[in-house]
């Protein structure tokens, strides 16, 4: 078989592919554990992490499945991995626990939700008090909104900004040791064994790949049996600006459906977003955000004087089955990603264990319900 020739060989334990939350996690991690690694990332315009609006707050959840269990491990390892960035220097991750607001107008639909998750609370104490609010009340808290909604406030909802804590986690890993390259990597095979990647014209030789590149991620696998059912689900996304107004500790607004909203200091309220199958078509379309802006305003009718500032999209990688792909491919090959609409909150711990798994660990068992070759045997997506 004839093989390009490399003109730059390095080598590292492990290389990860991709630039997202999950790949940042996964070097992070295993810098942090000293081991050598090195992160093959291109930035294509579409990078979910990019335009992910930020909440964490997966206790409303009806199933206590394995896909539930992943994103709550997710809310869980918050405010550890927040402390262990900034024992690293790093404090500008946009995390805060700022609660969320289940939405509402009428008081009595909120009841099995508050139900849910008071029993859940039990074995899940981060999710905070559960306060039931009258219509009326969550405006104190998020003045915008519509003055007949109740609530029921959850006070350990968070959100993150998604941009930014991967940013945090990709210079510590740097500086425990990572290497970063901007480039486009396709599989070193020989055979059903991985061996490294290839960017371009050179080689980086590794024990193990992990593939954390999101909606591209079958793309990148291709060659090894059937095609991982894995693409993407376009979501377009607001960003407004209410000047002049504190919105640093506002709450998550989160109606039954969409649109939710959140915000971040400086006056910053996001609110989205769209679920399109569209495949990888990067745009903002009239239909997408034309549908938001009525939408928002319903729920939050207050929004109507803010400043359009800017406008995302971002493809969120979703599996046929809706749950993620975590764990061995083939020989040298590890695979995670398709935490789909919760990847801000799982990507850190998907992560953590896609560094464990490249290492020969047993991640917690649960996770075997992600195991990627659950597919082998089935149709293409
Ligand atoms: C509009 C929107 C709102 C969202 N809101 C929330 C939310 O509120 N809460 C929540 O928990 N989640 C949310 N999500 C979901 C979350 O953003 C995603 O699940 C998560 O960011 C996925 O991260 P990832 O690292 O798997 O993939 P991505 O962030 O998509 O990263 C994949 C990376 O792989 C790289 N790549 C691909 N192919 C290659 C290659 N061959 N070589 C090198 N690099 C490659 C890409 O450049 C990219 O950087 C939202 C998503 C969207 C789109």
């Amino acid at each position: 078989m004839g093989r390009m020739v490399a003109s730059v060989v390095t080598s590292a334990r492990v290389v990860v592919v991709g630039g997202g939350i999950v790949a940042a996690s996964v070097a992070y991690h295993l810098a942090l554990r000293g081991v050598e690694v090195v992160v093959v990332d291109d930035d294509h315009a579409g990078a979910a992490t990019a335009a992910g609006a930020g909440i964490i707050c997966p206790w409303r959840a009806h199933a206590d499945d394995a896909r539930y269990r992943l994103s709550a491990a997710g809310a869980r390892y918050y405010p550890q991995l927040v402390a262990l960035l900034a024992a690293d220097g790093e404090t500008e991750t946009g995390y805060a626990t700022v609660g969320a607001l289940c939405v509402a107008p009428d008081a009595s639909a909120l009841q099995p939700l508050a139900d849910r998750l008071r029993a859940r609370r039990e074995n899940t104490p981060e999710i905070g008090d559960i306060t039931d609010l009258q219509p009326g009340e969550p405006t104190r808290l998020f003045p915008p909104l519509a003055p007949n909604l109740a609530a029921v406030l959850v006070s350990g909802g968070g959100r993150v900004d998604g941009r930014a804590i991967t940013a945090s986690m990709l210079r510590a890993a740097v500086r425990h040791g990572a290497v970063t390259i901007r480039g486009t990597a396709t599989l070193d095979q020989a055979g059903q064994q991985v061996r490294g990647v290839l960017v371009g014209a050179d080689r980086v030789r590794a024990d193990v790949v992990v593939v954390a590149a999101g909606a591209w991620t079958a793309q990148v696998c291709a060659g090894f049996g059937a095609e991982l059912p894995i693409g993407p689900q376009r979501g377009q996304i607001v960003h407004a600006c209410m000047a002049g107004t504190d919105t640093s500790s506002w709450p998550a607004v989160l109606p039954a459906g969409d649109p939710y909203l959140l915000a971040f200091p400086g006056g910053r309220v996001v609110f989205g977003a769209t679920r399109e199958h569209a495949g990888f078509d990067y745009r903002t379309t009239i239909g997408g955000i034309g549908g938001l802006l009525p939408a928002a305003l319903a729920v939050a009718p207050g929004l109507g004087a803010a400043t359009m500032l800017e406008t995302r999209v971002g493809f969120r990688p979703v599996t046929q089955d809706g749950w993620p792909l975590l764990g061995w491919l083939t020989d040298g090959l590890v695979v995670a990603a398709g935490n789909g609409a919760e990847g801000l909150t799982a990507g850190p711990v998907t992560g953590r264990a896609a560094a464990a798994l490249a290492l020969g660990e047993k991640p917690a068992g649960y996770l075997a319900a992600f195991d990627p070759m659950r597919f082998q045997a089935a149709a293409r997506f």
